[in-house]
């Protein structure tokens, strides 16, 4: 068997880790010109559900570099006014911490992946295989093509055109900026949340366990130079606005404490983004074949949720664990995935989009 994953964020690098461990040829198709070929290194909190399927799918070497490199955060969230006054606590939490481009570029080790490579559509052929095409030209065939290829999935546009992503109409501008003492203490728990009942800002540690490149190097695995930051997000922000979007979040924490203040102050504004907040419902079945959906190209979360990540990879397991049954045969295994696939992954989305409420303070309850 042949799998041809397209896309590779953590999804679809999760999937060909699985399956590569599993003895199953698989290549992964991917747009970018290669790995750091945009800014990808945001936080993202990993559960049981994301941690599990990572664990699973990793060769042991790999598994121990995923534990080395990432954070564990636990305790209370707290909230707060704009001049630090506690206002409550939410109940003790705790969360595995990842970054993202620390985390893929550790899924990138030993799988073959084509960079560079950004499908522009696929075909079933007589004989049940698929053929897939690039922009560049070039096409390859597999037993079954996944599109693990994000909110935006081509894929998608041709399996279930039908399902687009639908704009929550939320903007939010986040950042990071380098952990010192002084914003330490400003999350003593799990996440902070300070608002003035018009936007909200949200601040969480990102903490590595050990310094990723030190501890990739001494497995040969090249990760990213990155050190210990806080990462924020404020929300909501207008639409459209001319100025750079950390000046955004200055002026809507104009009088705020200076601590706060001198967070944003201090982050580097190439890695300051303005972010619409869009999700993807699943919605009817496609007809049973040889092409499916995983991640956020089928049921893409709001950050709000802290799932999209989890569920992704949840799902890169589920379909790894189930093509690789013995006796499977593949259809059955796309099938079963499908089922239970449209239905948590569903129920993800709405979590998310019933947990950005709490981040709104302006908004009224729907
Ligand atoms: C600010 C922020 C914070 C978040 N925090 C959390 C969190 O705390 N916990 C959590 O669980 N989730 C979180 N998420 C969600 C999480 O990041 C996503 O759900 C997850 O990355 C989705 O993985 P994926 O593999 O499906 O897609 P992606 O990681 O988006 O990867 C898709 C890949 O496909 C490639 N691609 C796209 N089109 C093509 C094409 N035509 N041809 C070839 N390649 C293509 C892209 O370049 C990309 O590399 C957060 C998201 C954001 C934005």
């Amino acid at each position: 068997m042949k799998v041809a994953v397209i896309g590779a964020g953590l999804g679809g690098l999760c999937l060909a880790q699985g399956l590569r461990g599993a003895g199953v040829e698989v290549e992964v198709y991917e747009r970018d010109p290669d790995v750091s070929g945009r800014f990808q290194g945001y936080r993202i909190g990993l559960g049981d559900l994301g941690c599990d399927a990572m664990l699973s799918c990793l060769p042991e070497r790999l598994r121990e570099l995923f534990a080395a490199t990432t954070g564990t955060l636990s305790g209370s969230r707290e909230n707060y006014g704009p001049d630090l006054e506690l206002r409550d606590s939410r109940p003790p939490m705790s969360a595995t911490t990842v970054d993202r481009q620390v985390l893929r570029q550790l899924l990138l080790t030993g799988i073959d992946v084509r960079f560079g490579k950004r499908l522009s559509g696929y075909r079933v052929l007589g004989d049940g295989r698929v053929r897939a095409g690039f922009a560049d030209g070039s096409v390859t065939e597999a037993d079954l093509l996944v599109g693990a290829d994000g909110i935006n999935s081509a894929v998608r546009a041709q399996l279930d055109p039908d399902t687009e992503p639908e704009d929550t109409g939320v903007r939010c501008v986040i950042g990071r900026t380098p952990l010192t003492d002084r914003f330490a203490a400003l999350v003593p728990g799990f996440g902070a949340g300070v608002s003035d009942g018009e936007v909200m800002l949200m601040i969480g540690l990102m903490r590595f366990r050990r310094a990723p490149r030190e501890a990739g190097a001494e497995l040969g695995v090249p990760l990213p130079d990155v050190g210990d930051y806080v990462r924020w997000v404020l929300m909501p922000v207008p639409d459209h606005e001319d100025r750079p979007p950390r000046d955004t979040v200055l002026a809507a924490i104009d009088g705020w404490h200076p601590d706060l203040r001198a967070l944003v102050e201090a982050a580097d504004p190439r890695h300051t983004s303005r972010l619409a907040i869009r999700v993807v419902r699943p919605g009817a079945r496609w007809p049973l074949g040889p092409v499916t959906l995983l991640g956020d190209a089928i049921h893409a979360t709001s950050p709000s949720g802290g799932n999209g990540a989890n569920t992704a990879l949840y799902d890169a397991r589920r379909l790894r664990d189930l093509l690789v049954e013995p006796r499977a045969d593949l259809l059955g295994a796309v099938d079963a995935y499908e089922t239970a696939m449209f239905d948590y992954g569903a129920r993800a989305v709405e979590y998310s989009v019933a947990a950005l409420d709490q981040f709104l303070p302006a908004r009224p309850a729907a």
